[in-house]
């Protein structure tokens, strides 16, 4: 353990520091950490996208997790919803509980957490910082033109159903997170697909005026998709044979564990999306690998290989409802 820290030292030691803060003169926040609110301002024209992300050491994230990872992590999941949205990001917040202030630790994962920021184009603007069981709060928030976001809500039957990248690899990196420093390359780009997500920022961006609905895939494709079924009123129909599988899943696993991974493992981060015929020439015209896994079409619900499939995803509070005694 280093030296006692102060809330104030920790704040200005490792988080009110320009790699995470950026340009002061920023004209979307004139206002920054160190007063009772930050001040964000969107371009005209433009709305405010805001999302929230919990991280909980032991649910989330193992205890171990590596500092300088976390960091990286927690903001790339956190971002992804502003991908999801088709939003530019701005600014986040960080409302941080940890048991101790051990320097080494911050340092690391104030460092992660700046070279996420830097990757990203997002800067810290203020947050919170308690004692507790070591958990992070990130609330980002991003601009995207009035009336393009890119909502659950928007899907129209006969709209192909696609996803970014690869899947499954984040999945089955929770097998081999105790292995860190394993020399099987292998086995590193699962743990980098888990520690540094896809979070595609960028192409969502592109997908505006393109897709009519997206979605980023945290808690795993089916269930994921499923929020796009059920927002726009619609089934989806997935192939599976389709479903692009992480290159190392295919080697590590059974075809039947690779296709669970890959469909209802969560955390990859990549974007499922919908659009309709006519976008699809202006979608594959865009500089970023996609897949076409399915379609959407009148009814209800989300279809694997013609089987309706019952899309839980990860669930918090899944085992008991004591409200109904
Ligand atoms: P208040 O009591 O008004 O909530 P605090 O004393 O908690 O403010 O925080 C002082 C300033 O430092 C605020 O601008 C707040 O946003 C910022 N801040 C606190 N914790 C963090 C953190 N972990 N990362 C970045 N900024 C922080
Ligand atoms: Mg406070």
């Amino acid at each position: 353990m280093s030296q006692a820290l102060s809330e104030f030292d920790l704040i200005a030691r490792f988080f009110d520091v320009q790699a995470l803060t950026g340009n002061p003169l920023n004209p979307s926040i004139p206002l920054s950490i160190g007063d009772d609110c930050a001040l964000l301002s969107p371009a005209p024209g433009y709305q405010l996208a805001v999302s929230v992300d919990t991280l909980v050491a032991g649910v989330h994230f193992p205890l171990a997790a590596p500092p300088e990872r976390l960091g990286w992590r927690a903001l790339a999941v956190s971002v992804s919803d502003l991908a999801a949205m088709g939003a530019r990001p701005l600014g986040f917040t960080l409302a941080l509980t940890l048991p101790m202030p051990d320097s080494a630790w911050l340092e690391a994962f104030s460092a992660g957490l700046a070279a996420a920021s830097q990757h990203y184009g997002i800067v810290l603007v203020g947050g919170d910082t308690t004692q507790g069981p070591l958990s992070l709060s990130l609330q980002v928030m991003g601009e995207v033109p009035a009336g393009q976001a890119l909502r659950r809500d928007g899907a129209k039957e006969g709209d192909g159903i696609y996803v970014t990248g690869s899947l499954g690899a984040a999945h089955l990196a929770l097998d081999y997170l105790n292995q860190q420093g394993s020399l099987d390359p292998r086995i590193e780009a699962l743990l980098s697909a888990y520690y540094e997500p896809a979070s595609c920022i960028t192409f969502g961006q592109s997908l505006r005026g393109i897709a009519s609905a997206a979605v980023d895939i945290s808690d795993g494709l089916l269930a994921d998709i499923g929020h796009i079924a059920k927002r726009s009123q619609l089934a989806v129909l997935i192939d599976s044979s389709a479903i692009p599988i992480h290159p190392v899943v295919k080697e590590l696993s059974s075809s039947d564990r690779a296709l669970y991974a890959a469909s209802r493992g969560g955390d990859d981060y990549q974007l499922a999306f919908c659009v309709p015929e006519a976008h699809v020439e202006a979608l594959l015209s865009l500089p970023f690998q996609v897949t076409k896994i399915g379609r959407c079409q009148a009814g209800s619900g989300v279809f694997l290989d013609g089987a309706p499939v019952h899309v839980g995803g990860y669930q918090h509070f899944e085992v008991s409802d004591d409200n109904s005694r």
